[in-house]
């Protein structure tokens, strides 16, 4: 029992999931590639502590079930083990390198629900970040009516080429979801404004939600909050009644929910794209063309939930190849060896400073490059890695793919 007098229920995890606990070998190979340990260097943190740390907490509040028994854990245990399970951008690296192949952040993520539930998580901070999403609909704590002010700041400024328009007044079949950060955040709402141009410009008919975009709620599901399924119902009914046939959306944190974890939830009567990925497939379909050249070395930043996450590496490498002067150097870590920015699953709510830590790292391996520029695909990404520039004193200049690509296509 918890201090709630909740227990830590064994039902969040599939008889797979329980099983996998047996499976680590305590090999330490997870160790070495986790960017958490990298820059705290405790074993708590690492997944195999992890692992060692749930299994000792569930035996001891689930004796006599399913073959356990234990002792009961002692508080500090607990708040050990709560420290690191939330302490943790859910990377998925460590699945990658695990010579088991354990499905660690599904382990996590329902790890992080059942302690939810008990009233054991998460870390206060993410509390009050879940309480606020789920009371404003978005996480900048800002009303609803104001999601759409990208595109008066985009026509102010000349750097939206055309008004979209709304998808309930145009019944458009693609449907182009922005996600909140690049819809609020007024140093990421460029990534809104360059995804409409480039959509524009190629005469593809689509449509925006405006206000009536809500929040993929993502977070919620990061975080452990049971409260994910009902909000991603809400958003799967919206979208299916829409009669769409393509959503793309501008946000990494936003495919994964839609692709992956809505897809568990219901069914969704559209296809999804992440921006990077149907740029890629415009530009394949002659629809658009990269045209001005962008001079200049540029490395790539893999966001782990379009990579690691969903297997999207090529796409937006073949975007840069297209983009006459610009040369491709890669990072020593890419692809499913990408190292994280730390700025998902929570990390950043939970500890700001050591986000920061890890954008910095990465920034410095794009550095090592001897790269001018750096990109990457991902309004998440592109805020923690651009927000840590100035304490990595880097001279490398950061563009979000999208501006990069509206660029050379022309447009501004
Ligand atoms: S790599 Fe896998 S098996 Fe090895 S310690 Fe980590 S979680 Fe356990
Ligand atoms: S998901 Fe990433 S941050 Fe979390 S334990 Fe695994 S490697 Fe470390």
């Amino acid at each position: 029992m918890t201090e709630t007098g909740k227990q830590l229920k064994l039902d969040k995890l599939s008889p797979r999931q329980l099983m996998s606990l047996d499976a680590c070998t305590r090999c330490g190979e997870c160790q070495k590639w986790c960017p958490v340990y990298t820059l705290e260097s405790k074993e708590d943190v690492t997944p195999r502590a992890k692992i060692k740390y749930l299994k000792k907490i569930l035996k001891g509040e689930n004796s006599g079930l399913f073959g356990l028994f234990g002792r009961k854990p002692g508080p500090e245990t607990v708040a050990r083990f709560t420290k690191s399970l939330y302490e943790c951008s859910c990377c998925n690296q460590c699945h990658f390198v695990c010579p088991a192949r354990l499905d660690t952040v599904e382990l996590w993520e329902n790890t992080r629900e059942a302690m939810y539930e008990a009233g054991m998580g998460p870390l206060p901070e993410q509390k009050t970040y879940c309480e606020n999403l789920k009371r404003d609909g978005n996480p900048f704590k800002k009303e609803q009516a104001h999601k759409a002010e990208w595109i008066e700041a985009g026509l102010a400024k000349g750097t939206l080429t055309e008004m979209p328009e709304l998808i309930t007044d145009n019944l458009a079949p693609v449907l182009l979801f922005l996600g909140c950060t690049a819809s609020f955040d007024e140093k990421i709402n460029m990534v809104s404004q360059h995804a409409a141009n480039i959509m524009s410009h190629a005469g593809v008919r689509f449509g925006i939600l405006g206000p009536e975009e809500n929040c993929c709620y993502g977070k919620l599901r990061r975080i452990g909050d049971p409260e994910f399924r009902e909000k991603a119902v809400g958003n799967i009914d919206q979208i299916n009644n829409l009669g769409i046939e393509t959503l793309v959306t501008a946000c990494s944190g936003c495919y994964k929910t839609f692709k992956n974890d809505y897809a568990r939830i219901g069914k969704q009567n559209y296809e999804i794209y992440h921006l990077a990925e149907y740029i890629d497939l415009l530009h394949r379909q002659g629809k658009i063309r990269f045209e001005v050249p962008i001079e200049g070395k540029i490395t790539y930043h893999d966001p782990c939930l379009l990579g690691r996450h969903n297997g999207i590496y090529d796409a937006p490498r073949r975007i840069i190849a297209a983009i006459p002067g610009l040369e491709l150097v890669e990072m020593d870590r890419n692809r499913q060896y990408s190292r994280c920015c730390g700025v998902g699953g929570g990390l950043k709510m939970a500890n700001h400073d050591l986000q920061e830590e890890a954008s910095v790292y990465r920034i410095k391996e794009a550095e090592a490059t001897r790269a001018e520029f750096l990109t990457t695909p991902c309004p998440t990404c592109y805020s923690g890695l651009a927000g840590a520039m100035a304490k990595a004193e880097s001279p490398l200049k950061i563009y979000h793919l999208a501006e990069l690509a509206a660029r050379s296509i022309g447009i501004n």
